[in-house]
């Protein structure tokens, strides 16, 4: 199998390029990406614009069975630890074939919005009165099964999940399906880099500092070898506190100072930073994944974007709650939450650096930082990456009459519906024809029949 492609344009090294061949080869990699090319006879010829495929470089599949869900305030105040009880319920009742029902219909969805690959934080491993499947990677392949259903890579990470919080020994009973140790984690995630299914690959996870100590902390990461580490890290402002209160120092700081954080780990949220932070993350190679829409969603705070740019850290994004599903919404939120802060516009482009697109400077950020959050050495529309591709839609009405230099910053800034006619993955075209949304509202009715 090989697909040989001539697009008018398309996004390669950060900029459109013109009329660019593109060669998937049989291993579903690029094999040629040219540009200034004449379109072979042989070759098909797309009508509009490519851009890379994205990486969703965070998600928890199971929340898209409470995406709209958790919308009612029926007590006092509503926060993030009081949406986190509802979730857990969720995260209670739902069962493998639900899980993958969810999955699937969540993935189809990614593949729509935009994204090509999906970092699955994994951290439901257990059955819902706590003890051990008989294949510890049943809800994993759950999820495996739902990425090979809808088409989309998978970069699985099984997350060490060891405690209810700073200080306290054990997990609570609601979170009695999460219950890992380091061996575990590293078992599970031998197992799945073992497995050899297409599109799949395998990291590790720490849910968070106050859920896992320091000892296990190094005992999942020493000597681990080349993979994507990610962790869930100042999200919260009661977090960071609890965490100066059992350590003495702020989340970001810690991790800095006694983890040893390189270029594999991903900070996931890292929304309350201080510029002394900023710094030392960039010190270390590490790269960030925000969340703009659950981060709004969950009330957690803004984080310092253009100081995250500015330092040079990679910033990835992530879907994560999957109260939506498209990239291009997430860099819009991305920049409206900085403007609403600091009452500016076009807060994320850089004029300095010649990059006075907002949109075009984000998608580029985003899209590298991805690749290398999903555990690829290259990823875009290069050489050696995997042969993915979104091809616009030209009669996507925000895009409409549009020059083509803006094309970018309509496409995230007026566009209501993701602007994507197909979508390629490892030279194929996604997704098949499953029965995706017949099987996800079969397992919504039974998941919410229990509620
Ligand atoms: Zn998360």
């Amino acid at each position: 199998m090989s697909a040989l492609l001539w697009a008018p344009r398309a996004w390669v090294d950060g900029r459109w390029a013109d009329a660019v061949l593109l060669r998937a080869g049989a291993d579903g990699c690029w094999a040629e990406v040219t540009p200034g090319a004449a379109a072979p006879p042989q070759a098909e010829v797309l009508s509009a614009p490519v851009l890379p495929g994205l990486v969703d470089a965070h998600s928890h599949a199971f929340q898209r069975a409470m995406a709209g869900l958790a919308e009612r305030r029926e007590q006092g105040e509503d926060d993030f630890w009081s949406w986190r009880e509802r979730m857990y319920r969720v995260a209670l009742r739902i069962t493998p074939a639900q899980l993958r029902a969810v999955a699937a219909m969540l993935y189809t969805e990614l593949l729509r919005g935009g994204y090509t690959q999906v970092c699955e934080f994994h951290y439901l491993q257990h059955d819902r009165d706590g003890s051990a499947y008989a294949d510890p990677l049943e809800l994993s392949w759950a999820l495996a099964d739902a990425a090979a259903d809808a088409g989309i890579g998978l970069t699985l990470l099984p997350v060490l999940y060891q405690r209810a919080g700073f200080n306290q020994p054990e997990l609570r009973a609601e979170q009695r399906r999460f219950a890992t140790d380091a061996a575990a984690v590293r078992a599970l995630q031998r197992g799945l880099a073992a497995s050899g299914r297409p599109l799949l690959n395998a990291g590790v996870a720490i849910h968070s500092l106050r859920a896992a100590e320091a000892a296990a902390i190094a005992a999942l990461t020493d000597g681990l070898g080349e993979m994507p580490i990610h962790i869930h890290a100042a999200e919260q402002q009661a977090e960071v506190d609890d965490c100066v209160a059992a350590t003495g120092q702020r989340p970001l700081d810690w991790l800095c100072m006694h983890a040893a954080p390189d270029a594999r780990w991903q900070l996931v949220h890292a929304t309350h930073a201080t510029a002394a932070e900023i710094d030392a993350v960039a010190r270390t190679g590490a790269g960030i994944v925000i969340c703009p829409s659950t981060e709004a969603n969950l009330g957690d705070g803004f984080t310092d974007v253009p100081g995250w740019l500015a330092a040079g850290v990679p910033v990835a994004i992530g879907s994560d709650s999957q109260v939506t599903r498209a990239w291009p919404e997430e860099l819009r939120w991305l920049e409206y939450g900085q403007r609403l802060l600091r009452r500016q516009r076009n807060v994320c482009a850089a004029p300095g650096e010649g990059q006075p697109s907002t949109a075009a400077r984000l998608l580029q950020r985003a899209l590298v930082a991805g690749g290398r959050a999903a555990g690829f050495a290259r990823w875009g529309l290069q050489v050696g990456a995997r042969a993915d591709l979104l091809l616009v839609d030209p009669a996507d009405a925000s895009l409409l009459g549009v020059p083509a230099e803006r094309l970018l910053d309509a496409l995230v800034f007026a566009s209501p519906a993701p602007p994507f006619a197909r979508t390629m993955v490892a030279g194929r075209w996604r997704p098949p024809a499953a029965p995706v949304a017949e099987r996800f509202a079969a397992a919504m009715a039974q998941l919410w029949a229990e509620d």
